[in-house]
């Protein structure tokens, strides 16, 4: 099967599609990775605060050893967590990634939030989101990212580090599915040479389950299964395919990158499965009829922070 890459305005070449790894445990997801890698995936999605660095970094060596696939021809995106945007900080978080996952370079380094904590995330620390894209740039231009970006930054933040003049950002990692489809954030990235990548393309069904290293349970906005949809359900009729694939296809046919996350390789499999059918213009109209537009990931924590990405959307 063959599959689709999107170029970022820096001619470096990301996959379409990408093993997603949040809540994807160091003993899940190696076999996960392993999987994803033979079914074709060549993007692993991770993050230091997905502690499951480690265990990818596992993944990839032996598939290199086992001459399954070459480093040249993954794509490995992290990024960095609210402490690690704290001044100075970005280069050593970098380096204990990289050492993590037994690589040289990433190729996509993200800036997790636009908001920087003290490492308990006890305590804001106001850095200007221009200071956190200074740092960002920086590693770029020492080589140990091939591309840089962000992930739930807002269009003005983006803007403000535009402004800069130093390297682009290349890409924006945000949520985005059918109910929360993100058509002002796409054009304006789109208006920037900025690609995007959809987080929770399927709702993110498995996002209830989460909790905290403390044990603590997190307050999730109520929505409805996309998965349930009944025109997800007749289009997957109609195409003879499932309504998760039928979700993937919906976010590739608008030209976004797709990051799925499960730890069963059926469901790995299953997902990247989705290049042999697409949807029409007038299908995704159809699909989007309800208007429903609800934010799963209120990244609740930024709440009083003088970069809240989402603080005109709380009031
Ligand atoms: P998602 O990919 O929309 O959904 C994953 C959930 O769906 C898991 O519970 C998975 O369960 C289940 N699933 C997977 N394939 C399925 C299928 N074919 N049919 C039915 N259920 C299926 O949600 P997500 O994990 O929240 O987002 C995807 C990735 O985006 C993450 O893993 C992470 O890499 C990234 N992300 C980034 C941010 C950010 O702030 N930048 C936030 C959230 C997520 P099983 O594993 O049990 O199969």
């Amino acid at each position: 099967m063959s599959s689709a890459t999107i170029t970022l305005s820096n001619g470096v070449a990301m996959p379409a599609i990408g093993l997603g790894t949040w809540q994807s445990s160091p003993a899940e997801v190696t076999a996960a990775v392993k999987a994803s890698v033979k079914a074709g995936y060549r993007l692993i999605d991770t993050a230091s605060v997905y502690q499951n660095e480690e265990a990818i970094g596992t993944a990839i060596k032996e598939l290199i050893e086992e001459g399954v696939v070459k480093r040249e021809e993954l794509f490995i995106t992290t990024k960095a967590w609210t402490h690690e945007l704290a001044p100075g900080k970005l280069e050593e978080s970098l380096r204990s990634s990289l050492k993590k996952l037994q690589l040289e370079n990433v190729d996509l380094y993200l800036a997790h939030m636009p908001t920087a904590f003290n490492n308990e995330m006890t305590a804001h620390i106001a850095t200007p989101v221009e200071d956190i894209w200074r740092q960002l740039d920086a590693v770029y231009k020492s080589g140990l990212t091939k591309a840089v970006g962000v992930s739930n930054w807002n269009n003005d933040q983006i803007a403000r580090v535009l402004a800069l003049g130093l390297t682009p950002v290349h890409n924006s990692q945000v949520e985005l599915h059918l109910y929360f489809p993100q058509h002002e954030h796409v054009n304006f990235c789109k208006s920037h040479n900025i690609s995007v990548t959809s987080y929770a393309t399927l709702g993110s069904p498995g996002r209830v389950n989460f909790t905290l290293p403390t044990g603590q349970k997190l307050d999730w906005a109520p929505a409805p299964s996309e998965l349930e949809d009944a025109n997800v359900l007749a289009a997957a009729k109609k195409y003879n395919k499932t309504p998760a694939q039928v979700l993937l296809r919906y976010a590739l046919d608008r030209g976004l990158a797709i990051i799925p996350k499960s730890v069963h390789e059926n469901r790995i499999i299953e997902n990247f499965k989705v290049f042999d059918f697409k949807l029409t213009a007038d299908e995704i109209a159809k699909l989007e009829e309800k208007k429903i537009s609800q934010r799963l990931f209120l990244q609740d924590f930024m709440v009083g922070h003088p970069e809240d990405a989402f603080a005109s959307e709380r009031k």
